[in-house]
């Protein structure tokens, strides 16, 4: 009978591996596990604070998956994974065999990172790094704020989903503010002593929102010797491990992360909290029969991106291919690429190409892709262009 590869996790991730499996083999029998129904993507989440996109917008269901590529989508949770008898236990009681498994499972938020502040806190103070329900809070909380309030952004330490993402979204976040409260300051905390992208970032708000000067809307502080450490709720304030005190009218808080809780809960994490694995075939280093990629996965230096997600996803497709066939796994190249907006019409990016090093690791090619100029001019508008084309474009090519 024909072999039976269950991917888990319906993101860019999951979704371009089952897609492109079905690409490889007409008949392999493929099974894909995701509970939600619509899927909403990280991607262009941080444009909806410039006004620029809606949750609905963002929204990608499993149609075309199902019927145009003929996977077998489950809409359930997986509860467990019993790795000596290769079977999920799902949620809703079924059980499911599997002769490989493709983990696509995203991130977690680690427990205990910041004192006081636990899972139910994220419904007041939202990270919004999982978008949905909580972007739609963090925006309204930013367009409630008070005349001249303050936006505290707590940014989270490497390595965690999207480097750009805390930045760009202080950006949309400062256009709108901009146009409708145009004295309030958004202050980013950060565990780190620099940022993806941090010179082009600096440059656009310079030029858009008087970063550097005392009236700027953004200011960037490092406190990578004195971190945030706790909450007090009650008084809004987060509070560093020195005693500094740091107030906000809304206080964006995104937590340290892990691979998520299935990948934790069965053992397939090492003790940096993400999975190891043999690049070359995505396998976990501690099962050869489950796969890895997307965010849970240590694909360092590939950065933890969506877009790095589907080229992990396409590797390991044609890996497990190979390996169902018993023919040698080709050696993969990775693509990433990240657009940020720091306006509508102001676009930067970054992009790098991967490949196996001479000891089996990943390895950038030195040479190949490379970030935009600062100061571009009007290559910025058109790089503002490409961000939504390619985000379309990606989205494209994971689900449809
Ligand atoms: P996910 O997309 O998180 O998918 C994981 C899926 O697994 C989820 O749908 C979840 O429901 C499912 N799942 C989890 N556990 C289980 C279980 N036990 N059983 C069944 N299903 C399960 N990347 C870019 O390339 N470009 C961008 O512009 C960009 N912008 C971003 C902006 C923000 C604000 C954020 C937060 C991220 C951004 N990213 C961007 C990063 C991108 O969202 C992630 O890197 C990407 O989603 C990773 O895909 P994944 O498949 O690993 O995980």
């Amino acid at each position: 009978s024909k072999a039976h590869v269950v991917v888990v996790g319906g993101g860019f991730g999951g979704a371009t591996a089952a897609k492109t499996l079905r690409s490889l083999d007409a008949d392999l029998n493929i099974t894909l596990i995701e509970p939600k129904a619509n899927y909403i993507t990280c991607p262009g989440s941080n444009w909806l604070f410039a006004g620029l996109k809606t949750l609905p917008q963002l929204s990608v269901d499993y149609q075309a998956l199902t019927d145009r590529h003929r996977v077998r989508v489950v809409a359930d949770n997986v509860a467990s994974i019993d790795r000596d008898r290769r079977r999920l236990q799902l949620s809703g009681g079924q059980t499911l065999a599997y002769d490989r498994l493709i983990l696509s499972p995203g991130i977690a938020f680690q427990r205990d990172a910041i004192a006081g502040y636990s899972p139910d806190m994220a419904n007041v103070f939202p990270h919004a790094w999982q978008a949905g329900a909580q972007t739609l809070l963090l925006n309204r909380q930013l367009q409630a704020m008070p005349a001249g309030g303050v936006v505290l952004i707590v940014a989270p330490p490497d390595p965690y989903r999207c480097p750009p993402g805390p930045y760009e979204r202080a950006s949309m976040m400062a256009c709108w503010l901009k146009q409708h409260n145009s004295r309030a300051k958004i202050i980013i905390l950060d565990p780190k002593r620099s940022f993806s992208k941090q010179a082009l970032f600096e440059a656009g708000w310079r030029q858009h929102f008087g970063y550097g000067t005392t009236d700027s809307m953004i200011e960037w502080h490092t406190l990578a010797d004195n971190p945030i450490t706790r909450l007090d709720a009650q008084a809004r304030t987060v509070i560093s491990d020195f005693g500094d005190r740091f107030r906000g009218d809304v206080l964006n808080i995104i937590p340290a992360q892990t691979a998520a809780t299935l990948a934790i809960d069965a053992g397939l994490t090492d003790k940096s909290g993400w999975c190891p694995v043999n690049p070359k075939t995505a396998q976990s280093l501690f099962d050869q029969h489950i796969h890895v990629i997307g965010d849970a996965a240590h694909f360092t230096p590939i950065p933890k991106s969506a877009f790095a997600a589907n080229s992990e996803a396409k590797a390991c497709a044609v890996a497990v291919f190979s390996l169902l066939n018993q023919q040698e796994v080709p050696a993969p190249n990775w693509l990433n690429i990240c657009y940020s907006l720091i306006t509508p019409k102001h676009g930067i990016s970054v992009a790098g190409v991967y490949q196996l090093d001479s000891e089996h690791a990943v390895a950038a090619i030195k040479g190949a892709g490379g970030t935009s100029r600062v100061g571009a001019g009007d290559l910025s508008l058109l790089e503002a262009n490409y961000a939504q084309s390619a985000y379309r474009s990606l989205v494209n090519n994971s689900f449809r």
